[in-house]
């Protein structure tokens, strides 16, 4: 990756994303991004291939001595172009419903490579993964546990399963994607889990075949994912003797930087281990390694964020400048629904002119249209001065950004743009407002 020159500070993103100016313009990749906006409007979604390939292949070299498997999170970003880019780098999947499933076939993924979490399967979800051969069912519940037998033997088929175990660690993440804590809906207890294990294997339609875990999203230390590892390690020998299976999922959640004023301008921050608000696959892999080597086990990775966060921006047009006693408010042409993360858990993104800014910021709020306070995207923030016609890009929104997005007050979803080098691809098409009403009808058909 090369150093990027992003915002006010430069370099601050050397080794996560291939956004940058270039002449004064910003690029993604080898692609100015203002023929983008004019090629295709705004609001829009723009991904860099390289981004994501990079992010991923680091990844997968930093575990190098497992035997692995990264099964990209699918709901972080579902795009079917993004899917095949990762299914082609050998990418699994961590899927959490049939939809997901479908796409992930649709992309040319494997479900051999599938794994399938969630607390809420239905019976139809179940026997779609069970048709389709899924790597494993990763099962929340005893209640799960029994309906994925009884549909399995409907079936004559063996299902495939994990028990997701619940730590109890603290991530030290936001409380809305914190999922470690024995507080949260996830998984089954330490103290239980031996229980359920005996459980399933006394289900006649049941294979054993791992145990998984996962304690929250956006974790920007080692820490907590050792801490996790560490008080498996019993349980998941003892399981492997006692039911001989072939892997342990460590979950995904390693967190990217969203705010570069956290970062620190010195290049070698990037390169160090052990610095706050960052983490890196090295701090990563040499916190696991260790302990994760002398299992003998397969050993899967459930990344989203990580994979697509850094690479993707959300393009916005400015559409008007209001100015009352005590704010300026930048209203934008994207809305909440289209990028909900700062209004549903405090997301926070940093905005970047397209056309490199040369005089001095001000604090202003950038607001959406929606009719409700929260659909804002800064508050309070020092921002060049921006004026109606100018465009934007917040940064990092490739995970948890389009995937969130919804036609609340009537806005079409917005088309998705996958760069690699100067190449330009249109992988999804914004929707038309015939799309709106597609499948709605005046009186409805008489039941
Ligand atoms: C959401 C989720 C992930 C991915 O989380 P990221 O923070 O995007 O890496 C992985 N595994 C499970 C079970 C999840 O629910």
């Amino acid at each position: 990756m090369h150093a990027v020159d992003i915002g006010f500070s430069p370099d601050h993103f050397p080794q996560v994303h291939l956004f940058s100016y270039i002449d004064g313009a910003l690029h993604c990749e080898g692609v100015n991004l203002e023929s983008v906006a004019d090629r295709f409007g705004t609001p829009a979604y723009v991904y860099s291939a390289g981004t994501i390939r990079s992010n991923f292949q680091r990844l997968n070299r930093a575990l190098d001595p497992l035997d692995r498997l990264i099964c990209f999170a699918v709901k972080a970003n579902s795009n079917l172009a993004v899917l095949n880019l990762l299914a082609r780098e050998g990418a699994g999947f961590d899927i959490v419903s049939a939809g997901e499933l479908f796409r992930v076939l649709r992309a040319g993924g494997r479900a051999d490579r599938c794994t399938f979490a969630g607390v809420g399967k239905t019976r139809e979800e179940i026997e779609y993964a069970l048709r389709e051969g899924v790597y494993c069912f990763n099962v929340e519940s005893e209640a799960e546990l029994e309906r994925i037998n009884e549909v399995a033997g409907k079936l004559g088929l063996l299902a495939p399963v994990a028990i997701r175990v619940n730590p109890d660690v603290d991530a030290r993440t936001h409380k809305f994607i914190s999922t470690g804590k024995s507080k949260n809906k996830f998984g089954i207890g330490l103290d239980r889990a031996g229980d359920v294990y005996a459980k399933a294997a006394a289900l006649p339609h049941l294979k054993i075949r791992g145990i998984q875990t996962h304690i929250g999203s956006q974790i920007l230390e080692a820490g907590p994912f050792a801490e996790a590892a560490q008080k498996l390690l019993a349980l998941v020998t003892e399981i492997k003797n006692r039911h001989d299976i072939e892997f342990f999922s460590i979950g995904g959640g390693i967190g990217i930087v969203y705010d570069p004023a956290l970062a620190s301008g010195d290049p070698a921050w990037w390169t160090s281990t052990d610095h706050p608000h960052r983490i890196t696959t090295e701090d990563y892999a040499s916190a696991l390694l260790p302990l994760l080597t002398p299992l003998g086990l397969r050993i899967l990775f459930e990344p989203g964020r990580f994979v697509v966060g850094n690479a993707g921006v959300l393009l916005s047009t400015v559409q008007y400048v209001k100015t009352t006693p005590a704010k300026t408010f930048t209203i934008v042409d994207a809305a909440m629904n289209d990028l909900i993360r700062p209004a549903l858990y405090e997301g926070w993104h940093e905005i970047v002119p397209l056309k490199k800014p040369s005089a001095p910021a001000a604090p202003m709020d950038v607001v959406g249209p929606v009719c409700e306070s929260g659909d804002f995207f800064a508050q309070d923030r020092e921002l060049p001065p921006l004026a109606p016609g100018d465009r934007i890009a917040l940064l990092s929104a490739g995970a948890y950004g389009f995937v969130m997005s919804s036609n609340y007050n009537s806005r079409p979803l917005l088309p998705e743009i996958l760069i690699e080098g100067a190449d330009v691809r249109l992988v999804r098409k914004r929707q038309t407002l015939e799309d709106l009403v597609a499948g709605e009808s005046l009186t409805g058909d008489a039941a």
